[in-house]
């Protein structure tokens, strides 16, 4: 009995680490398997921007060949983006951009960009000049987490050309209490509306020159936002209030 006991117990200690060493070659594929493909969310963002309409097919917007790789960089369905807002703000370079991005960055440039223009400089803007698809690590290299530049998902913003034909650098333009810099940090507080990461000068030591806009989904509900600098650090100025050369005013 005890024999046949001890044989019985050395069987189920056995079993059990066989069981344990399947689990854990179980979770090593798991995990391989999950670093090895693009997590599925960023396909159902794209699929469903695509059939929603959201984006127009135009001269400015064209769709382009799926990328996939290598690893998990790449997207379903990447536009090449020559313009934005209907054309009438273009990129120095067509860019690559996974569609969700496109209207998103509409929207910035509408309601937030060109009235900040206007307020400041009484000039709209034509071009801006930016980066965005690249398959690289959220550092640069490509190991840790992928940078969401790899997946379509990211744009780089480095300046604005005004109609006027001037040219707001953020690296040139940020510090400082002119209506440039005034004018950078208020479409930089506001992007923090439209975006799910917006990374600017002061942030770390890899956006000292230009805004960082992404829709990176930071929870499954997607509640997170991060805005760095955070926007109650970021001094707001004001326009100076425009000369009156006319002779009548508001009335207070
Ligand atoms: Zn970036």
């Amino acid at each position: 009995m005890s024999v046949a006991f001890g044989t019985q117990g050395r069987g189920r200690r056995a079993l059990k680490w066989f069981a344990i060493a399947v689990a854990g070659i179980t979770i090593a594929a798991c995990g391989r398997y999950a670093y090895e493909r693009r997590e599925q969310w960023r396909s159902d963002l794209e699929s469903r921007c695509m059939s929603s309409g959201a984006v127009q097919m135009t001269q400015f917007v064209q769709r382009a060949n799926t990328i996939n790789g290598p690893g998990t960089c790449g997207m379903d369905y990447p536009l090449r983006v020559s313009a934005q807002a209907r054309g009438q703000v273009s990129y120095n370079r067509p860019q690559t951009l996974a569609c969700q991005m496109v209207p998103t960055v509409d929207r910035w440039i509408d309601n937030v960009v060109q009235p900040a223009a206007q307020r400041w400089f009484g000039a709209g803007v034509v071009e801006v000049r930016a980066g965005s698809y690249s398959c690289r690590g959220i550092r640069g290299g490509r190991s840790g987490r992928m940078s969401e530049h790899s997946f379509g998902n990211a744009l780089d913003v480095f300046a604005f050309v005004l109609t006027s034909g001037h040219t707001v650098v953020i690296r040139q333009h940020w510090r400082g209490e002119t209506a440039e810099s005034g004018f950078l940090r208020e479409i930089f507080v506001r992007a923090c509306d439209h975006f799910t990461t917006v990374l600017g000068p002061g942030s770390d030591a890899f956006h000292y020159d230009h805004f960082h806009l992404d829709l990176a989904r930071h929870d499954p509900r997607w509640t997170r936002r991060v805005c760095r600098p955070r926007p109650e650090t970021v001094q707001m100025l004001q326009p100076a209030a425009p000369t009156n050369n006319f002779g009548f005013g508001f009335g207070r």
